[in-house]
């Protein structure tokens, strides 16, 4: 395996032709994000088809994420870009307008919920654009409130707007997040996420949503309000993964809290054995330019040794210069890092059950054995998701009786979902599992090898069947029939 921790990149105008995608699968991303706060279902069908026919080309599943844009506040659209500078200043109007300069230092714009504007007093905060532009209420009349800017940025249309100091309330799951999820069951998309979640609830309404649509896609919580931060465990317990989405809660909570907060929220996850995404502002200067500064180089690095599974790509990869370029760039800084990674953290996390024994059982025999790979035949895929937890050195296949579960685990540090088979006798899916590895060349005959695999096959966690596969032994098992 080239590297462990999994990129997720998210698709936009730069990066939606298949060329494109398939040079980014190629430079390391294992999943996409379809962000559904930009663009028509149109436009998502047919990046959805461009991903899977890039796929196809490059023979690698990669997943599917959609995130759902949640009641995130919007500017609208504006004619141009605004260049704001200091002291200049902005009208917010009720009315639906396009945003427009009006004169030396003035502009007006609208927002997607003007309800709120009338919430807004003389004094409080507004930011622009995931808080890059600070401006501050001056005045507020019937028709709009004007607020001055603090600090130079530039502004295009749709930039996200936060009320750092205005309590606002409104439902997580809006009216159009609804029509977006039953576009991602239609879609059969891999992972589904939900922005500015606030309690576990919001998770169980999105999974009891899905569920009523009659999909199966893996739930994740985006960590980015005050409010998750104070419930995460029951939100993680709720949830199938998280996502730390540090631009929304860099304003929610003091900016100098987030990195504490994402160790600490990776370090949860881990522990339970689910995927965690670290998101936001990697490699932010690469959207404009060709190269990323240190200090984001460190902040994907750092990401990596905090433990979390997967790295994320915005603006970078979305409306970037150069995709491709981006995605190798995180990719070289990924593997040289994880030459350096505290494998093997068996004393790192507690016991809960059987399955657990199991995996840091194999783990440690892994180790001991100084095998090539593991190869977990998995049901549901926790049972390689608990082995992975240990942060085992050796690679781990995961072979699977469900496309579905197969493509769930694109997501999850040190997982390569390499083979669908049937669900069969022992002896079958020995016999189907080493065949397809000598003939595809995933597995070699110069090494040893671990297999487990629960049987009788298809209960979940149910990994009870460990067994050394030494060199010697590979040409009888592939000759194994049901
Ligand atoms: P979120 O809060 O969900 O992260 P965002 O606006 O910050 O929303 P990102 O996906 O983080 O969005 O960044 C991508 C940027 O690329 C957006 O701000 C937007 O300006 C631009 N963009 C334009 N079209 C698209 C598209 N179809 N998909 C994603 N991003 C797009
Ligand atoms: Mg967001
Ligand atoms: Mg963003």
């Amino acid at each position: 395996m080239e590297k462990k921790t999994k990129i997720l990149a998210t698709v936009g105008p730069s990066s939606d032709s298949v060329d494109i995608l398939e040079g980014m699968i190629r430079a390391g991303v294992n999943v996409f994000r379809l962000n559904f706060s930009h663009g028509s279902h149109e436009y998502h069908s047919q990046t959805f088809n461009n991903i899977k026919e890039a796929e196809k080309r490059v023979g690698k599943r990669v997943g599917i994420l959609q995130d759902l844009c949640g009641p995130k506040i919007r500017v609208g659209k504006l004619k141009y870009d605004f260049e704001l500078r200091q002291d200049d200043l902005v009208e917010f109007h009720i009315k639906p307008i396009e945003g427009e300069k009006t004169g030396e230092g003035r502009y007006r714009l609208s927002i997607n919920q003007p309800q709120i504007l009338s919430l807004l007093k003389v004094g409080e905060l507004i930011y622009l654009y995931d808080g890059n532009i600070q401006t501050k209420v001056v005045e507020t009349n019937d028709d709009f409130i004007t607020a001055q800017v603090h600090n130079f940025g530039r502004l295009s249309s749709n930039k996200g707007v936060n009320f750092p100091n205005t309590k606002i309330n409104i439902g997580v799951i809006t009216e159009k997040d609804k029509s977006d999820l039953a576009w991602g069951v239609a879609h059969q998309v891999d992972f589904i996420a939900i922005s500015f979640v606030q309690r576990k609830e919001d998770i169980l309404y999105a999974k009891e949503l899905l569920k009523q649509n009659g999909g199966n896609a893996h739930v994740f919580a985006k960590i980015e309000k005050f409010d998750a931060v104070e419930n995460i465990d029951d939100i993680l317990e709720a949830s199938d993964g998280l996502m730390v989405a540090r631009g929304d809660l860099g304003i929610e909570v003091p900016y100098y809290k987030v990195p504490s907060i994402q160790k600490s929220i990776i370090k949860k996850a881990n522990a339970a054995s689910k995927p965690i995404i670290t998101a936001t502002q990697m490699l932010l200067s690469m959207t404009e330019k060709e190269t990323a500064t240190r200090a984001e180089i460190s902040d994907v690095a750092n990401a990596v040794l905090d433990g979390t599974d997967a790295v994320m790509l915005s603006e970078e990869s979305a409306i970037g210069k150069n995709p491709i370029n981006v995605v190798e760039t995180m990719s070289n800084t990924i593997k040289e890092t994880e030459k350096i990674y505290n494998y093997n953290k068996f004393s790192n996390v507690a016991f809960f059950d059987e399955t657990d024994v199991i995996a840091s059982s194999t783990g440690m025999l892994a180790q001991r054995l100084d095998v090539k790979a593991i190869i977990s035949i998995t049901g549901s895929g926790k049972s390689a998701k608990k082995m992975a937890r240990y942060r085992i050195k050796n690679d781990i296949y995961a072979v699977c009786h469900d496309e579905r579960v197969a493509r769930s685990l694109t997501i999850a540090w040190g997982i390569e979902p390499i083979l669908v088979i049937e669900k069969s006798t022992l002896n079958g899916m020995l016999g189907a599992t080493f065949t397809n590895a000598l003939k595809s060349g995933w597995i070699d005959q110069e090494h040893t090898y671990i297999l487990t695999a629960g049987y009788p096959a298809g209960i979940e966690g149910s990994t009870n069947f460990i067994r050394i596969v030494k060199k010697s032994e590979i040409d009888y098992l592939a000759s194994l029939e049901a």
